[in-house]
């Protein structure tokens, strides 16, 4: 499937074909913070079917507590995450996050993460109440 997305300010913009079925929703510490909410979501695609179009996205490097070194992309001036990758058999592939995609609506996450981590909340959405704007 085709898609494209951009973060918030519209700097950077990107292109990828994905596999509609590899979108997980990750519930670790390091997800939580670097999103500043309570999970994160993650479609993966080959790093060769992922383009960016336009702008220059900054990095940050997270270390994993196993030493792993993951690269988080990000636009230089609104924030927005864009996506990330890793090394060795990791850097073949990139994640990219779901709210930059343009064609988020058509997808859906198939499993979650280090559900132990999860707030409790998290699980139950449908206990609050929704109202249709702010
Ligand atoms: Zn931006
Ligand atoms: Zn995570």
């Amino acid at each position: 499937m085709y898609i494209d997305g951009a973060c918030h300010c519209g700097q950077v913009r990107y292109q990828a074909e994905v596999d509609p079925g590899e979108i997980t929703i990750c519930h670790c510490t390091d997800c939580q913070r670097l999103t500043g909410s309570a999970y994160r979501i993650t479609i993966t695609a080959l790093r060769e079917n992922f383009q960016i179009t336009s702008g220059d996205p900054k990095e940050y490097v997270k270390i994993a507590d196993n030493g792993c070194r993951r690269t988080q992309f990000f636009c230089p001036n609104c924030g927005s995450p864009i996506y990330t990758t890793g090394e060795l058999g990791d850097a073949e592939q990139v994640g990219i996050r779901l709210g930059t995609i343009h064609q988020r609506q058509e997808l859906k996450p198939r499993a979650q993460f280090w559900c132990s981590s999860s707030l409790s909340w998290a699980q139950d959405l449908r206990a609050l109440p929704c109202h249709d704007g702010d």
